[in-house]
């Protein structure tokens, strides 16, 4: 086991460790936010024929050379037509957007740039070949332009669609375990007694995992007593690829969790050096990897999203570019100073916005790794290094949260 590791060690650690996934193949129409599990190969060109990109005449180039030049009319070329006429020498065929270009044509005159009288059209402005769409400009059929580990975002399941797949093989959401342990903890809408708080984390957190393409599996409170955690580890291990708990890992008496995956789990690492969110534990119990998040809110939420996240995508044979993540990195002017910590890497909640072509960044509320408030009144982390405060006017790296 090593103890207090830094992040990216700890994702090291984490990522030998991955969930096994498998596939299954679903409907186009159901794959919104899934990830891919085979590169998708064009079936068809894109475009699948030469056609216009305008609605207007197809004509020969040749014969627009002057301003008001005079073209007989010989039909029309429309969107999913069969036949279409050909154009010859002082001829214009009539063509609507994405229809077929007609042989003997080698440009298009956009409609407003003509006028119509008895058969023949006037031709106004330019006729240009660049109004042309060549079959298999956007892509050959067998190109590749979709590939495993994508995440199957609206234009992605637009381009499967158009490269004509109907069904994709995706991976299958893998089913995490979350689990919240604590003596005080009641379910939201209960009542309660005194010395209790409503029990948040595993709401926060199924969601979150949900987000990462994930099936969350919320389990009851568990109380503070090893032999009841160790019933929901052992049925969490049978039934889910992954277990995550919330609170129990710090250095208190009552930190089941940690004591449990000490004395007979297989822990790999403990503590990380950030704040908030310094406690976790990681390691594999009966084989499967289990996270235990600290019980302060911010705390498991921060974790998830810059450990929890990238070990998901990892798991699913994805990446943070390519994948799904919460986070993207930006760089942020501070409006005001931030407190760095002591040898951690230091997450406070900052709010970020726009600002002509800077980033700027302030804070709004107490930063306690208590108060989940922090995290919807702020959309984003500070990733100061560890010692390093932030003066006012400098220009850090954060996470922007998405
Ligand atoms: P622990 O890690 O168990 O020492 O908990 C740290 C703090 O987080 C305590 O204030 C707990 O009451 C709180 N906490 C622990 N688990 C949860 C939870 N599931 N939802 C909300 N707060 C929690
Ligand atoms: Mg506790």
């Amino acid at each position: 086991m090593e103890v207090g590791v830094s992040l990216d060690r700890a994702l090291e650690i984490a990522t030998q460790l991955t969930i096994e996934t498998t596939s299954e193949v679903v409907p186009l129409g159901g794959a919104a936010g899934r990830i891919l599990f085979n590169d998708l190969a064009s079936k068809v060109d894109d475009p699948r024929f030469d056609n216009s990109a305008m609605d207007g005449w197809a004509v020969r180039e040749a014969d627009c050379q002057e301003t008001g030049a005079i073209l007989r009319i010989v039909g029309t070329s429309q969107a999913g037509s069969e036949e279409v006429p050909t154009v010859g020498e002082g001829e214009a065929c009539s063509i609507m957007t994405g229809a077929p270009l007609p042989e003997g044509s080698d440009a298009i005159v956009m409609v407003e740039d003509s006028t119509t009288k008895n058969g023949s059209v006037a031709i106004n402005g330019p006729a240009r070949p660049g109004y042309i769409r060549r079959r298999g400009e956007n892509l050959l059929e067998g190109n590749v332009a979709l590939n495993s580990g994508d995440l199957l975002t609206p234009a992605a399941i637009s381009l499967a669609a158009t490269m004509g797949h109907g069904d994709v093989s995706v991976v299958r959401k893998p089913r995490i375990a979350v689990i919240g342990v604590g003596d005080e903890l009641t379910p939201p809408g209960e009542p309660l007694s005194e010395g209790a708080i409503y029990e948040s984390n595993t709401f926060g957190i199924s969601s979150l995992v949900e987000k990462m393409g994930g099936f969350p599996q919320r389990f009851d409170i568990i109380r503070d007593s090893i032999d009841n955690l160790r019933d929901a580890l052992n049925e969490a291990s049978e039934s889910c690829d992954a277990i995550i708990t919330s609170g129990g890992v710090s250095m208190g008496k009552w930190d089941i969790v940690r004591r449990i995956m000490e004395e007979e789990g297989d822990v790999r690492f403990w503590r990380i050096m950030m704040r908030p969110g310094a406690p976790p534990i990681f390691g594999s119990w009966n084989g499967k990897p289990i996270f235990g998040l600290p019980g302060n809110p911010v705390s498991s939420h921060v974790v998830f999203t810059v450990l929890v996240a990238p070990w998901m995508s990892k798991s699913m044979g994805s990446d943070e570019a390519s994948g799904p993540r919460l986070a993207n990195r930006v760089r942020v002017l501070m409006e005001e100073p931030l407190k760095g910590a002591p040898g951690k890497l230091c997450m406070r909640r900052i709010s970020i916005r726009q600002e002509g072509d800077v980033m700027v960044g302030s804070t709004r509320t107490h930063q306690g790794s208590g108060n989940i408030h922090s995290m919807v009144a702020h959309n984003a982390l500070s990733l100061l290094p560890p010692d390093t405060d932030c003066d006012k006017g400098e220009t850090i790296d954060a996470l922007w949260l998405c």
